[in-house]
């Protein structure tokens, strides 16, 4: 049996997978990159797609060292969606270059405090009642309105758009066949002998680490409850601010091919909603929108929900981690973004690894394999069965 020599072996094709694998081919490593479903991911194209800049972290009073790498996050991506980045999203699809944060009437009083902070004229600005988009231009609004230079992204295409410059060196395969001889992975009649095998699979790792007989690092999940509407809607992508840090609500919106609009429901009525049936989430969602939104009509909507969990390393007490996590076991590199945002930083510290490792890269290119190319990963509201 014949082994495939690699640099890099990549398990996982979600953000973390796809950036680092151009990432690396630009460097000109030998690099594969092996997905058990479709190329896109779970948790990435399931994503609200905000590409935080961290005012959110910036939101509960300090700014700390992660705050700062994720302040620099913005600017990689706004770069590669211009074409002149470290990777090329020129074809990839901006559905809003910023978001908007909203507070109910009764609490503005106490969020003019927070906006009027050095820290926060930064990063968010006022927007003047004239100027107020739908639905905040409905005079029943009472509320203030604040505008935050952070863009959201349409996932699909997002996705896609990496997918089809990584497609050549991608391929799906069945993760019940992967057998681990001496640290080597095998599929069927396929050896392979990587340099460096990076997991980027999400939850899946938890599983892979096993495959491996690597008992560290440690996985956390947190679940999430998405709801979506369908209906005539308008654009929004918005969060509003509650009592607490946490965005209450956050709405982003996707225009759909017959006119229709998805709206996609995160925040805490998505971080609460773990323990709610889905019927119970969607009643949820509905009391939300009636208190928050109440000059409009959402009585011919129709609605779903997704359960989903976010992977991450696992943290003291469960909290979220504060970076994304690049991890070593051995020959294994074991990664987890935190944040969709967090891809290229995530990538750049696997390349410093390669680097590290003393790692040449070379010209050769790698043989076609006879496994199949992986699909493209849907987006959420399109595996919808029934619409409530
Ligand atoms: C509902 C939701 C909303 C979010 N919104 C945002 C947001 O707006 N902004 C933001 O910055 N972050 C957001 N996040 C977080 C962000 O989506 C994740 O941090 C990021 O997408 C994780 O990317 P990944 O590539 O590591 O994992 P994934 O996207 O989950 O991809 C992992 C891939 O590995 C594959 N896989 C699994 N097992 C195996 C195996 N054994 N072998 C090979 N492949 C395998 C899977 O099929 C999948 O394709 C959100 C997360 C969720 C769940």
């Amino acid at each position: 049996m014949n082994a495939l020599k690699l640099d890099l072996l990549i398990f996982g094709g979600g953000i973390t997978g796809l950036w680092t694998l151009l990432r690396a081919r630009q460097a000109r490593y030998r690099v594969l990159l092996l997905e058990s479903a479709a190329l896109g991911g779970v948790q990435s194209i399931a994503s609200q797609g905000i590409i935080h800049g961290g005012t959110k972290y910036a939101l509960k009073g300090g700014i700390s060292d992660s705050a700062q790498a994720i302040a620099a996050m913005p600017g990689i991506w706004r770069d590669a969606l211009a074409g002149k980045g470290e990777v090329d999203l020129s074809a990839a699809r901006v559905l809003s270059s910023h978001q908007h944060l909203w507070s109910s009437g009764g609490i503005s009083s106490s969020l003019a405090g927070v906006f009027a902070s050095k820290l926060m004229r930064s990063r968010v600005a006022p927007v003047a009642r004239a100027q107020f988009p739908p639905p905040f231009d409905a005079p029943d609004f009472r509320g203030s309105l604040y505008q935050l230079q952070e863009p959201v992204l349409d996932t699909a295409s997002l996705m896609r758009t990496l997918r089809k410059q990584a497609l050549p060196v991608c391929y799906q395969y069945d993760p019940g066949k992967l057998q681990i001889d001496g640290g080597k992975p095998q599929i069927g009649q396929l050896r392979l002998e990587p340099r460096r095998v990076l997991l980027a699979a999400g939850e899946g790792n938890a599983r892979l680490l096993e495959r491996w007989g690597a008992k560290r690092p440690q996985m956390q999940t947190r679940s999430l409850h998405m709801v979506m509407l369908k209906g005539r809607l308008p654009a929004m992508y918005a969060h509003c601010l509650g009592a607490s840090s946490n965005p209450r609500l956050t709405i982003t919106s996707y225009p759909l091919e017959d006119g229709e609009m998805i709206w996609y429901l995160g925040g805490q009525l998505a971080e609460e909603g773990v323990t709610r049936t889905p019927a119970q989430q969607i009643a949820t969602a509905k009391s939300e929108l009636a208190k928050l939104l109440p000059w409009m009509n959402f009585s011919s909507m129709a609605y779903s929900t997704l359960e989903i969990q976010r992977a991450e390393v696992a943290t003291a007490g469960g909290k979220r981690p504060n970076d994304c996590y690049l991890g070593e076991e051995k020959q294994l590199l074991v990664a987890w973004p935190t944040k969709l945002a967090f891809a290229p930083r995530l990538a750049d510290l696997v390349l410093q690894q390669l680097r590290k490792d003393g790692l040449k890269p070379g010209e050769e290119g790698l043989p076609a394999l006879s496994l199949p190319h992986p699909p493209p990963a849907r987006l959420p509201w399109e595996q919808v069965a029934t619409w409530n």
